[in-house]
């Protein structure tokens, strides 16, 4: 076995409560304090062996925590995202300036599309990675020459340079688990999503997605528009080892772009997962039909997050959503028939979007009537064909995704509806929906039968106020 550089893997400190992770989709602050797991991180910590995983935001861990970890490393990867970049940058001069011998790299899908700005910002960052970065670190871990590594750009006698790209990932078994590294270095009770039981673990299946929605960054950036999936056994086995390491574990969610995009597959994993027992819960498009639904739920699925966008079909065609709202809507009453729960995800403000048709996704929202709903304003991310097209037509008011406090911004403005509007939006939709008598009932019965829950609820029910009241003030 080759030696191996002293790696430290760092998700950085960043705004409180912000979640830009190396798992997160939408960069932001949430409006109830939420953490993905920072699994591109942890793919290749797994394979650089004696590395270490610091997932800053969800420990708490401020910038005077984790500037004197640089003293005890070689190599410093970071995990970068668009609203968190210029943070990053910081965190990356204060380890070198802690540290004057380490080498200071730089991931995330931000970064992959604009490899040479980014170096450019800061000569503090030696290098950068391409998009699917597990095996480019693991050959620089090893000690290689940077020239002799695909996939990266890199600071040399004062220029940058470019490798040739690194072929993609085919063999996704080559992968090993992700799940050691959780229990090595992470804390698996300080990972919530609001509508996962808790503590929960996710991890990923497969990369990339089928579809080709404007707006969405990874399959733009990083996955690509092929599922390219590790097999039944390779997953089966990750739970089953999971499932020993995380005896307090309640639930499993799949965090694929897409997990229901090859259905005979997502039937052999749930049979597999169905003989083991336990609870999980996964991303899915509003497609899917009754009877791969019934073999999810009869093997353990718990929920389904689903990306319905827009209540208007226009809208949802503009973006390429490749979903008809009739599919959705039968959709949503076959998992509710067989008693799937459903976290439904809206954003406001894509092409097209107009006050009437703002009225339509609320509607559409109170007539489906998932069990919870996340709302977001329309992010286009660099390197996605919603940021390009944003450009052209002259709508991107702000490039800033977030505000000052990392909450999200509305920064798509359109002729006939303004950036305020689109702001105000959100609100309304969350109030809508939440504020109903069937709504407080059904989160208050839910509250009685659990008091680990009732806690929990109550917490996030306080936080979602402020937030509405923060976004009000930001509004006026
Ligand atoms: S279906 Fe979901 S994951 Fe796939 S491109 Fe569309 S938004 Fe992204």
């Amino acid at each position: 076995m080759p030696d191996y550089l002293r790696t430290l893997f760092l998700h950085p400190p960043s705004w409180e409560g912000f979640d830009g992770g190396a798992g997160s989709r939408y960069q932001a602050r949430r409006e109830v304090r939420s953490f993905w797991y920072p699994t591109w991180l942890a793919q290749p910590a797994a394979l650089v062996p004696g590395s270490r995983l610091v997932d800053a935001p969800p420990a708490g861990l401020t910038l005077a925590d984790v500037t004197p970890l640089a003293r005890d490393y070689d190599l410093a990867v970071l995990h970068t995202s668009a609203p968190s970049f210029a943070h990053d940058v910081k965190v990356a001069e204060a380890l070198r300036e802690t540290n004057p011998g380490l080498r200071v790299g730089f991931v995330g899908a931000h970064v992959a599309v604009a490899r040479e700005e980014a170096l450019h910002a800061s000569r503090a960052i030696d290098f950068v990675a391409g998009s699917e970065f597990d095996f480019t670190i693991q050959e620089i871990a090893q000690g290689r020459p940077l020239a002799s590594v695909a996939g990266l750009s890199y600071r040399t006698n004062g220029h940058t340079t470019r490798t040739p790209e690194r072929a993609v990932l085919e063999n996704m078994d080559a992968l090993p688990f992700v799940v050691d590294v959780y229990k090595r270095d992470l804390a698996v009770e300080q990972y919530f999503i609001g509508y996962l039981l808790h503590p929960y673990v996710s991890l990923y299946t497969g990369r990339g997605c089928r579809s080709k929605c404007t707006f969405c960054l990874w399959p733009q950036t990083v996955g690509g528009h092929r599922y390219r999936t590790r097999s039944v056994e390779h997953v089966v086995a990750e739970i089953e080892r999971a499932r020993r390491l995380f005896p307090q574990v309640k639930e499993y969610f799949f965090d694929d772009d897409t997990f229901t995009d090859d259905l005979p597959r997502a039937e052999a994993i749930a049979r597999g997962l169905g003989r083991l027992g336990i609870t999980w819960s996964c991303n899915a498009k509003a497609d899917v039909p009754y009877a791969t639904l019934k073999v999810l739920k009869d093997n353990g699925l718990r929920l389904l997050l689903v990306g319905y966008e827009s209540g208007n079909q226009a809208i949802l065609n503009n973006v390429k959503k490749g979903i008809r709202l009739d599919r959705a809507r039968e959709f949503t009453r076959n998992a509710k028939a067989l008693g799937i729960k459903i976290h439904g995800t809206f954003i406001m403000g894509l092409p097209g979007e107009t006050r009437e048709t703002i009225r339509e996704t609320i509607r559409f929202a109170l007539d489906i009537d998932p069990d919870t709903i996340q709302v977001s304003l329309a992010a286009p991310y660099a390197g996605t064909a919603l940021y390009r097209q944003a450009r052209e037509e002259g709508w991107l008011r702000d490039e800033a995704l977030v505000d000052a406090g990392g909450v999200q911004s509305s920064v798509l403005s359109y002729p006939h509806l303004e950036r305020a509007e689109i702001h105000a939006s959100l609100e309304q939709l969350y109030r809508r929906f939440y504020f109903r008598p069937r709504k407080i009932f059904a989160i208050g019965g839910e509250m009685l039968r659990d008091r680990a829950v009732m806690r929990r609820r109550l917490g996030e029910g306080v936080e979602f106020l402020r937030f509405l009241s923060r976004r009000r003030r930001a509004s006026v």
